[in-house]
Formats: structure tokens, sequence, C-alpha cells
């Protein structure tokens, strides 16, 4: 896909992970490469296509520079499910979140009605200073439904169908 406007320059991974105060490597270059152009990968699928770029990978090393980029806030790591690996994105600090399928497990970015954190309080926090709320919004994706219907497992009954 061609961007005509070229409003996103290519972002200097270099220059980030020194900002962040990290040595650059190239698993750490070739990481942030790969979370970039694959939001909300995991670990196996960034390692295999790390192996493709650089040869020989551990996995070990994957999950120690995933590690790493995000305790620096250069990625944000998702745990959607104890079921299923962790996920990780470029972290754009833009307090998006996410919207999970309880069937197939895909994960979408929504933006945050709100648009600044936190866009949730809770009920009483007492003294507790709240700045973020991470909002999970599980479902079930267009992909994973029965055409038509709007909801699972309930489906719509024809009045309410006729009312749209
Ligand atoms: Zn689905
Ligand atoms: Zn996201
Ligand atoms: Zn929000």
């Amino acid at each position: 896909m061609v961007d005509l406007l070229q409003t996103a320059p290519e972002p200097d991974y270099r220059r980030q992970l020194r900002d962040a105060g990290l040595r650059v490597t190239a698993p750490r270059l070739v990481t942030l490469e790969i979370v970039a152009e694959r939001q909300h990968a995991e670990a196996d699928e960034i390692n295999a296509a790390a192996r493709e770029r650089l040869g020989d990978v551990s996995m070990q090393t994957t999950y120690g520079v995933l590690h790493a980029l995000t305790e620096a806030g250069l990625i944000r790591r998702l745990d959607t499910s104890s079921r299923e690996a962790a996920r990780y994105e470029i972290h754009r600090h833009d307090n998006h979140h996410h919207l999970v399928c309880r069937i197939c497990g895909s994960v979408e970015d929504v933006p945050c009605t709100r648009g600044e954190a936190p866009c949730l309080e809770p009920f009483d926090s007492g003294d507790f200073l709240v700045e973020t709320a991470d909002v999970l919004f599980r479902g079930v994706c267009a992909a994973c439904r029965p055409p038509q219907s709007t909801s699972v497992p309930v489906v719509p009954s024809k009045e309410e169908e006729e009312e749209r």
C-alpha cells in the first residue's frame, strides 16, 4: 500500500532504543520492525519472523528482547486470556483499547471513547490516584458471527430486525 500523503516518517528505532537507555542490537531493531508490521503478534510469531531476517535467534532471546522493550515503554504487552500467549504492539501512548473475539481470539484496536486516561474511574477509589484503565471489550468478531445476526448466541427476533 502506498501512502501518498507520506504523513508518517519512517520510525527511527535506533534512536528510540538509545533514548530509552537500551543498547542498539540487531534482535532489538528487528523485533521493533516486526511488532510494528504485525500488530498484536505473539512471541513465537515474532521469533519466526526474526529468524527469517537474522538467522539464528533463540526463543529465549526473543523473550528477553520483548521484556526489555516492554519495560522501556517502546512496546505494549497485551494479555487477552490466561489460555493464550501474550501479544505485543508498538506502544503509541494513545490510550486505545481492544476488541477480543472469544471464539477465534482475534484482537482489534478500538479508539478510547473519551480519548484521555483514565477513561473509567472506579466508583470509590479512596485516596488511590487512578492513572490508567485497561479496557478489553470481549465478544464475537464479524467473521465468527452467523451472517446478519447482531449477537451470539441470542439472535434478534423478527420484530427487532424490522425496526432497524
Ligand atoms: Zn472471531
Ligand atoms: Zn492495540
Ligand atoms: Zn477509554
